[in-house]
């Protein structure tokens, strides 16, 4: 009874919370199938470690702040016909974070450019990387507003220690008119040091029109981008179209629309 008190309090104070909670109910365990003694301790360690991980692992998802949770799992690689399932999964193997290289996702609306940049982003966090998920245009309020509270370095230097910054839907709506150019610093201040994965609707030839800022400038920037970078295209319908028709059709053949656009293939 003592040495269980005695064992608990040790426990406690070297934090080691998960053996606190399994070193009785694996001793009885282990006392019955006769588990030499470091087998016993080797097996209380390894959970221990595990849990750890586990945390580690639920804390960078939470502080990356994705605003959804998406795996390749529930990723449907047959809807659409652009994109390299081997180029993905290499990708989650995480190598381009530790080169500080990029990916681009581009693509028309619905075609799961955020649901892949999410997904790789979460691999990226199984492999101890640190990941922050933005818009282009929350990224902007964020930059923007640091700056006017001359906190801008502050914001920088945190993003510098983050591995993998996601900024998602470039060109998707219209940014402030400081937006180019400190989107532009955003990424120089990057550029061979730490890995972006941004998502785009905009080809592009199109991103300094749209994107405002001066063409020179815009240039430079997709130039810095597209360096050291892995581009996938995801081109096809919206697949949130496609799931919505099959939905309210149920009588439908498969991915066939009622609004006359063009049958699907799945
Ligand atoms: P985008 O960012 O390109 O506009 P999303 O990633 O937001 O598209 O996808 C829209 C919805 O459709 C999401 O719920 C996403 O999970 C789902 N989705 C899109 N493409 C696929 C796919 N190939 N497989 C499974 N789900 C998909
Ligand atoms: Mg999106």
């Amino acid at each position: 009874m003592e040495t269980t008190l005695l064992l608990k309090a040790y426990l406690k104070r070297l934090r080691l919370p998960t053996i606190a909670r399994d070193f009785e109910k694996l001793g009885t365990e282990a006392a019955r199938t006769n588990l030499p003694y470091e087998r016993y301790l080797l097996t209380l360690l390894e959970q221990e470690v595990l849990q750890r991980e586990q945390n580690t692992l639920r804390l960078r998802i939470k502080a990356a702040g994705f605003p959804v949770l998406k795996t390749l799992e529930t990723f449907d690689f047959t809807a659409t016909t652009t994109l390299s399932k081997p180029e993905v999964l290499r990708l989650t193997q995480g190598e381009w974070v530790d080169r500080a290289h990029n990916v681009i996702a581009a693509g028309n609306p619905g075609t799961g450019k955020t649901h892949l940049a999410i997904a790789l982003s979460i691999a990226a966090c199984r492999r101890g990387h640190r990941v922050r998920f933005f818009t282009a245009a929350s990224l902007v309020t964020a930059l923007s507003e640091a700056q006017a509270a001359h906190r801008l370095s502050t914001l920088q230097k945190k993003l510098d220690r983050t591995d993998l910054v996601v900024v998602d839907e470039v060109g998707f709506v219209a940014l402030p008119k400081e937006g180019p150019q400190l989107l532009f610093d955003f990424f120089a201040r990057r550029y061979e040091r730490r890995s972006v994965l941004v998502t785009t609707n905009l080809q592009f030839g199109r991103w300094p029109e749209v994107l405002g800022g001066d063409e020179m400038m815009t240039g430079a920037m997709l130039d810095r981008l597209t360096h050291h970078c892995t581009v996938l295209t995801l081109n096809g319908e919206s697949y949130r179209f496609r799931q919505s028709q099959k939905a309210t059709l149920p009588g439908a053949p498969t991915g066939q629309s009622s609004i006359g656009a063009e049958p699907v293939t799945a």
